[in-house]
């Protein structure tokens, strides 16, 4: 979502993590939204527009403006109802879901685009959840990701068990939450995956990245290339990625002699 975004935020996290240093150099990058950032900006808005609406937190004709505002700021060529197509996936997926828990959890609750903080874990660590759902001691992370270019699963992804970090650190001590689940659903890859934690093991997680996210935001210069380099805005001028392709094509080279 457009807006303020946390120095050391959940959706950049698989790359922070890896390479700590990407935060300081990423910075001497601004930031451009792409048009495909900013398709899935106009995606989130429809799934939040039309949450709200089946949850009964606003009116059908607030819903049809919404629904207006969106169509009109959605890039020439693009097309709502193919985007709704798949925004209903979502949608039908989280009420499935809400509805299946309300079966047992009459008192199930949702909470859509929240913000939270996961500060305790990382240092102003921010972010706004697509959609929480809270039933008995179950705590639920829903993330719509409306890319295809990269299939995202949600096992040991770090975004969304920062998103569940930040959901405790905001109901933890109102609803007694030991289980966890963070689903991905990824409607134009046709792919939807979760991953299941104890309050335990998710809260053991975080103890474990606390060093390194303190590092990153004190401006570490610590780099380390991988595939977390795809999505780093200094990548085109990083030396260090730079090091680590050539001595993998040095290697290749070697093996072949
Ligand atoms: S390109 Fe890769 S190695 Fe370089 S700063 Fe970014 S994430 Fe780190």
């Amino acid at each position: 979502m457009p807006g303020e975004h946390a120095k050391l935020s959940a959706s950049g996290s698989k790359r922070w993590l890896a390479c700590p240093g990407s935060v300081v150099l990423e910075a001497l990058f601004p930031e451009s939204e792409s048009p495909y950032a900013e398709e899935g900006t106009r995606a989130h808005e429809l799934a939040e527009a039309k949450l709200r609406y089946l949850t009964g937190r606003i009116k059908l004709e607030d819903y049809d403006e919404a629904y207006r505002n969106i169509d009109k700021a959605i890039q020439p060529g693009g097309v709502i109802a193919e985007m709704e197509r798949y925004v209903d996936v979502y949608i039908d997926y989280v009420m499935d879901l809400y509805d299946g828990l309300r079966l047992n959890h009459r008192d199930a609750v949702t909470f859509i685009e929240e913000r939270v903080s996961y500060d305790e874990y990382v240092p102003g660590g921010f972010g706004r959840i697509d959609c929480i759902i809270l039933a008995g001691k179950k705590l639920h992370i829903v993330d719509l990701k409306y890319g295809k270019g990269v299939a995202v699963d949600a096992v040991e992804n770090p975004q969304p068990r920062l998103y569940a970090l930040g959901a405790l650190q905001e109901y933890g001590d109102i609803y007694d939450i030991n289980q966890i689940t963070t689903h991905i659903v990824q409607p134009r890859l046709n792919s939807i995956t979760t991953e299941n934690l104890t309050r335990s093991e998710l809260e053991g997680w975080g103890e474990s990245i606390k060093q390194v996210a303190a590092d990153a935001y004190k401006d570490t210069r610590v780099y380390s290339a991988g595939d977390h380099c795809q999505f780093c805005r200094a990548r085109a001028t990083c030396r260090e990625r730079a090091r680590h392709y050539l001595s993998s094509i040095l290697n290749i080279l070697g093996g072949q002699k």
